[in-house]
């Protein structure tokens, strides 16, 4: 009989944190952290202190009091007493905070599985931002694609997938009394759909009895499904279009989308301008996906903002972006030759407008348009607003989901054909019954019995 405990993932959109007690073993399924951990509590500079450890989540129960799982460190104040980890390892499916975000709290002694392109990702992200990482002093297990991995009388088969960031897996966890699968975020209207379908084929084959399911884009009304390829497609009008500098925003780790609009600058005569951040993590992800060299490659050039000594100097710089001045490109020299360029950005860059003085410009937004939507973000948005009106440059959204559509979840479950279907990682699980004849439904901090 297998258990699963929901701690997080469980009608709502993130969180993965799922206990599986099957074959002998006690296995976490991703540690993420929901989206909105700390709403309610925290705001702003109301936050609480690192040296507490979990005092604060387990005073407002953000955090489940779980014994033998957390770290001496982190239950030095809660009242709980430290007792050595019962848990037998953590299996991450990728990158993302939402299904890594609360690693650091764990028992260092507990073996955290993820593959080698998670790590690698999470890992430059630690150099770049090590006040944010997820990575903590735990004992690493690293996989590939296709590696089986026992687990007492489980056995866990990790495989690729396709979702907005490389080094994604789902799983298939063989169990003595029926196998399981775990599908992570995934999505198969990419480039990389390949992977989808080699994880999908397997999962079929194992012929299993649970599938926990995400569902991001189980909505009840069926939407449009942009593909990367139409991204790309109208990032290339926009540049054939644009009579002035093309600003560019997207997510750092989304490589897909980084492709699309590399390919689509080229291909219009522009090169790309990346900061020294973006060239850092191209750099890094270079070996294991093929990436244009930020140093060598002739279509890419690196923006350095103006410093200290107001002459480019190697010493205005941090260490890891010194190197890379051997192709920068500054201010003045964009300014000059706008149309010849394509420029990577964010909300937090927008100050170099008013130094580039863009004329004609237009701002190509390409991620979800949910982090501008909203009571929470109306001030965010305003101000883009401001900013893209003061200068006349017009807004643009490109962008397509790193999640399967509807129609692709719905093709998906039903080659799978698993006994029992849970959904995870969704607002609407009810959707999934029009699909499924048994489907069970999680509620936060519930455990599901299935015979
Ligand atoms: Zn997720
Ligand atoms: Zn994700």
């Amino acid at each position: 009989m297998a258990k699963i405990t929901f701690f997080g993932g469980a009608g709502e959109i993130g969180g993965n944190k799922f206990l599986l007690e099957d074959g002998g073993a006690k296995v976490y399924l991703d540690f993420g952290q929901s989206f909105d951990f700390g709403e309610d509590y925290f705001f702003e500079w109301l936050q609480p202190r690192n040296v507490n450890g979990l005092e604060c989540y387990f005073e407002f129960g953000m955090v489940p009091e779980v014994e033998r799982l957390y770290s001496e460190k982190m239950l030095r104040f809660t009242g709980m007493e430290y007792k050595k980890p019962d848990a037998d390892g953590v299996f991450i499916t990728h990158h993302h905070s939402d299904h890594t975000g609360h690693l650091t709290f764990l028992d260092e002694n507990i073996p955290v599985h993820m593959g080698h392109g998670t790590y690698r990702i999470l890992d430059t992200y630690r150099k770049l931002y090590p006040q944010f990482t997820s990575l903590g002093d735990n004992k690493l297990e690293l996989f590939k694609s296709g590696d089986e991995i026992p687990v007492k009388d489980l056995v866990f088969k990790p495989t690729h997938v396709e979702h907005s960031t490389p080094g994604a897996y789902g799983y298939v966890i063989e169990a003595p009394e029926g196998n399981i699968v775990f599908t992570g975020d995934f999505r198969m209207h990419g480039p990389m759909r390949k992977m989808s379908e080699e994880f999908i084929k397997k999962a079929v084959k194992s012929k299993p009895k649970i599938m926990l399911c995400e569902g991001t884009r189980m909505t009840p009304d069926a939407q449009t499904q942009y593909t990367e390829q139409q991204v790309y497609e109208k990032v290339k009008g926009i540049i054939q279009d644009s009579k002035g500098l093309v600003f560019t925003e997207f997510s750092m780790c989304n490589i897909d989308r980084f492709q699309s609009i590399y390919k689509a600058t080229v291909e219009e005569g522009r090169k790309l301008v990346i900061d020294t951040r973006y060239a850092y993590i191209l750099e890094n992800l270079a070996d294991k996906i093929k990436l244009p060299d930020p140093l060598a490659d002739e279509n890419l050039k690196i923006y350095f903002r103006m410093c200290k000594s107001c002459k480019y100097r190697e010493k205005d710089y941090y260490k890891h972006e010194r190197p890379y001045l051997a192709n920068k490109i500054t201010q003045d020299e964009i300014q000059k030759n706008q149309k010849d360029y394509v420029m990577f950005t964010g909300f937090t860059k927008l100050m170099e407008l008013v130094y580039i003085q863009p004329e004609k410009a237009d701002y190509i937004y390409s991620s979800s348009e949910h982090f501008l939507e909203g009571e929470d973000n109306k001030k965010k948005r305003t101000v883009l607003e401001n900013w893209l009106n003061h200068f006349g440059i017009k807004y643009h959204h490109a962008h397509c989901s790193g999640h399967a559509s509807k129609k692709d979840l719905e093709d998906t479950i039903k080659k799978i054909k698993p006994d029992v279907l849970i959904p995870i990682h969704t607002q609407n699980p009810e959707e999934f019954k029009k699909i499924h004849e048994n489907v069970m439904i999680p509620k936060e901090g519930d455990t599901l019995n299935i015979k």
